[in-house]
């Protein structure tokens, strides 16, 4: 057989081969359908590990059986499990993010309503004078131009600097990729690091974007589900027990939305062994950092792979100037840099001296934080006499509680936004937490002493 024969031959080989593909896969796919309506009566969660377990086991014996690397087959593997859940997914109702009940309560004010806003965690400060007088004078001195795609170097150098003050750290500003808001960064950060089939861990209940993100680059997000009863501490084992050759990252967010759990230094040094050990990488999402009312913590001085995502909306009040960063090795951020220069190009100039500005007023954020110290202590004592059960929060401006009434998270939330006007939001964006609500401590003490009054008569 001449090689043009042989070109043939293996071009229909290889066209049987996809057949039988793609009908196993359709044979699949009415399984799972069938699985997803099964699950649905039995009232039974989405994921099963101990059955991805078995078929991660099948997947490397057929692999090696064939002398393929098992990471093709297991990357294969997540793309079909991800079809099914995707299935399942489907067939049940979208639960509630703090962004859909935000939206919903914005179109309720457009229609005259006055709505307590309990679901947002966006601080009422906003941002310090000094930085909307930068901003005016950026905008006045013409710095209205494209900048690099890294960020402005005043505003890298700024970052490096202070960050490594704070932390005890040694950052270098070539390790610094300034991005529109943290939401972007997180974005950036698993798109350049995550392909297709791979793997990545959250720890929930977790801010929904989260999977979101993962998911939507045909990755899998493996989770590790933790309890209030524990404090919301996670089984470091469980996270080990997740691991596989395609799972790249790790994400941890302290101190955590919804819980304001801040992990334990012990917590973190066993995570950070076991993803060294692994060789994995961690992304930190320190969104809340200065929002710590017991210790502060950043994973900034440690020595492991890790990406770190830091923003200028919370601790500064300013959420409407999109404005965030991602910390993390010179190399990396040079990739993350390739992918954000071709999305959007570059931060706008004006909004990335604000940043800069911003970096010198810490003073306020001491302020704005010891102020938030004080709702959290206010809604805390509000909250503890009626029936509902919660860890008080360690950081961030959150309370994540149970109900004990019986209705679920959804339905609770549902009641107080059409009868009394709260906006809160259910647990079920968060994880499977269908019997929690989360409620967000930004507002002045009157609306939240009004807003937990309007919930009283339910709890
Ligand atoms: N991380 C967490 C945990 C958050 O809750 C948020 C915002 N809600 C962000 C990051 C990102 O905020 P932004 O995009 O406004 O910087």
């Amino acid at each position: 057989m001449d090689d043009g024969e042989r070109l043939k031959k293996i071009r229909e080989e290889i066209a049987e081969r996809t057949r039988i593909i793609v009908e196993a896969f359709c044979q699949r796919t009415l399984l799972a359908s069938e699985i997803a309506s099964l699950k649905m009566k039995l009232n039974l969660p989405i994921d099963d590990y101990h059955v991805e377990k078995n078929l991660a086991k099948q997947t490397r014996e057929i692999c090696s059986k064939y002398g393929i690397n098992p990471d093709k087959g297991l990357r294969l593997l997540n793309l079909l499990i991800s079809e099914s859940i995707a299935l399942q997914k489907s067939a049940q109702e979208p639960p509630s993010t703090p962004t859909t009940i935000f939206e919903e309560s914005k179109r309720l004010e457009e229609q005259g309503s006055k709505v307590i806003h309990l679901e947002v965690g966006e601080p009422d400060f906003g941002p310090p004078q000094r930085v909307v007088d930068a901003t005016i004078k950026a905008l006045n001195e013409g710095r209205t131009h494209y900048t690099s795609k890294y960020g402005l170097p005043e505003l890298r150098r700024a970052i490096a600097d202070k960050m490594s003050e704070r932390w005890g750290a040694s950052i270098k500003p070539n390790e610094i990729l300034v991005t529109p808001g943290g939401r972007a960064a997180l974005t950036l950060a698993l798109s350049a690091t995550l392909k297709q089939g791979d793997s990545a861990i959250i720890i929930e209940p977790a801010w929904p974007a989260y999977r979101v993100s993962v998911e939507s680059l045909g990755c899998r997000a493996r989770v590790v589900h933790t309890k209030l009863e524990e404090e919301w501490e996670p089984d470091v084992n469980e996270i080990e027990e997740l691991i596989d050759e395609t799972t790249k990252i790790v994400i941890l967010n302290s101190p955590n939305n919804p819980t304001g759990k801040v992990l334990s230094r012990r917590t973190i040094e066993s995570i950070i062994e076991i993803v060294t050990k692994h060789n994995l990488t961690i992304l930190s999402d320190e969104a809340y950092t200065e929002f710590s009312y017991k210790d502060r913590y950043s994973i900034l001085p440690e020595d492991c792979d890790k990406i770190v995502i830091g923003t200028f909306s919370k601790a500064w009040g300013m959420t409407g100037f999109r404005l965030g960063y991602l910390i993390t090795s010179s190399e990396r951020c040079a990739a993350i840099a390739e992918l954000a220069g071709e999305l959007y190009t570059c931060v706008p100039e004006p909004i990335q001296w604000a940043g800069v500005a911003a970096l010198g007023c810490f003073d306020k954020v001491d302020t704005y934080v010891a102020e938030m110290k004080k709702r959290c202590e206010l809604v805390t004592s509000l909250l503890k006499p009626l029936s509902i059960e919660f860890k008080e929060p360690d950081g961030a401006f959150y309370i994540f509680f149970k109900l004990k009434n019986g209705m679920s998270g959804e339905e609770f939330v549902e009641h107080m936004f059409k009868k009394h006007l709260v906006a809160l939001t259910p647990g079920s964006g968060f994880g499977n937490y269908s019997q929690f609500v989360r409620l967000s401590f930004c507002r002045p003490e009157e609306e939240l002493r009004e807003g937990v009054a309007r919930m009283r008569g339910m709890l």
